[in-house]
């Protein structure tokens, strides 16, 4: 296999999402109407095309479901989703093995680079894993979400690569794995129990399989 790159996913993928929407429950319950509103303009975000800046335009939606202006939506997605979200993750680590997988895969002499669906850079800061990856790229400014092949785009353009040299790794199956695939990337899922019939090159759900895997199939 020609992989000269591997690529993560953030939440889910090098820290468990569960353990953090458990710390964010209070925080949520606070704010049920804006959480339900958010999570609803999401799915309908995801599923437009094309958008030009889907930032500005979840921030319309919302502020149409909420009555309040665009610019207090803005305001509100920023500091009380995001913003409060990293928080949360304070007191969250990574899954094990991920540093040392990352400094694996770099030893060897791949390029290792992160993309997520939110803000990348302080959350990386706060799983104290910032300072290892090449590209951070935080999908919503390619101007879509994953499954769309625009954010694996611009990630191979970021690292200067073919989609082939790259395997991309992610736990959620449509939007990572399929995503990847059809953009013709390589594909690893961070899964317990890999769905029937999986179309990614390889599950696994210890990092140090991952590290093994991709080291064994380098040519
Ligand atoms: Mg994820």
């Amino acid at each position: 296999m020609q992989i000269k790159a591997v690529a993560f996913d953030v939440d889910g993928t090098l820290y468990p999402n569960a353990s953090m929407y458990l710390r964010s429950i209070p925080f949520a319950l606070r704010r049920v109407r804006l959480m339900w509103a958010f999570a609803q303009v999401r799915r309908e975000v995801r599923t437009l095309r094309p958008v030009d800046d889907p930032g500005e335009t979840q921030a319309r939606m919302l502020a149409e479901r909420l009555g309040i202006t665009v610019e207090c939506a803005r305001e509100r997605i920023e500091r009380e989703i995001y913003g409060l979200w990293e928080e949360a993750l304070d007191r969250v680590e990574p899954y094990p093995y991920v540093r040392e997988c990352v400094k694996e895969l770099k030893d060897s002499g791949l390029a290792v680079a992160v993309s997520s669906d939110f803000p990348v850079e302080r959350k990386l800061a706060r799983l104290s894993l910032d300072g290892l990856f090449e590209c951070r790229l935080w999908t919503e400014e390619s101007g879509y979400l994953k499954p769309h092949p625009e954010p694996f785009v611009m990630l191979a353009e970021c690292l200067g690569l073919a989609p082939q040299e790259i395997l991309y790794v992610g736990n959620s199956y449509d939007y990572d794995v399929v995503g990847a695939k059809r953009a013709g990337m390589h594909a690893a899922h961070r899964v317990r129990r890999p769905p029937a019939n999986s179309i990614a090159d390889f599950s696994f759900s210890d990092f140090r399989e991952l590290s093994r895997w991709v080291r064994s199939v380098l040519v």
